[in-house]
C-alpha cells in the first residue's frame, strides 16, 4: 500500500492542523492523542512519510523507539503510573486508523482498564495540561 500524505498526522506535521505537542526533533514527533483511553495518552510519529511498521526504514524505527523511551519515562513520572502501555498497529485488519506510523505511548495504573475509544475528542485544555505535565518531566 502506497503512503498517502492527506492523512492527518502527516497535516500534523506539514503544521495544516495542530497538535499538544511534548517532544520535538530531527527525526521524530511526540503529542497527545485527542481522543485519550487513558489519562495521558499519546503518540510518537516519525517525521519520515512511512505508512506503517513494515514499510520503515530501520534507521526510522530507531529514532521512533528512542523518543518512545524518553517520552514513556516522562509519562509514566508525570501521571504516577505503574507500568507502560506500547501500542502500534498496522493496516486496517491491524486496527489502524491514520495511516501515518504510530505508536501510542499509555501510561497504566493498576485496577484501572483501558477506556474503549470514544470517538469524541478530548477538553483541549486537559489536554494541554497533560501534555505540560510531561514535558515538565522531560526537563
Ligand atoms: P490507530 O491508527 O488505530 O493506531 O489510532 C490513531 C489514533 O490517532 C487514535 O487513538 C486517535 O484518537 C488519534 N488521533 C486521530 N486524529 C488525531 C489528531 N488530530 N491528533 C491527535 N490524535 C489523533
Amino acid at each position: 500500500m502506497q503512503y498517502d500524505p492527506t492523512n492527518i498526522f502527516a497535516k500534523i506535521l506539514r503544521g495544516e492542523i495542530p497538535c499538544h505537542k511534548i517532544y520535538e526533533d530531527e527525526h521524530t514527533l511526540a503529542f497527545m492523542d485527542v481522543m485519550p483511553q487513558v489519562e495521558g495518552h499519546c503518540l510518537v510519529i516519525p517525521k519520515k512519510p512511512s505508512r506503517g511498521l513494515l514499510d520503515a526504514d530501520p534507521a526510522v524505527l530507531a529514532h521512533l523507539m528512542t523518543t518512545v523511551q524518553t517520552v514513556a519515562t516522562a509519562a509514566k513520572k508525570a501521571f504516577n503510573a505503574d507500568g507502560i502501555q506500547i501500542r502500534q498497529y498496522n493496516e486496517e485488519a491491524g486496527g489502524q486508523t491514520v495511516f501515518h506510523l504510530h505508536v501510542h505511548i499509555l501510561p497504566m495504573k493498576s485496577g484501572v482498564p483501558m477506556k474503549p475509544h470514544s470517538g469524541k475528542m478530548a477538553d483541549h485544555e486537559a489536554l494541554a495540561q497533560h501534555a505540560s505535565m510531561i514535558l515538565d518531566e522531560m526537563k
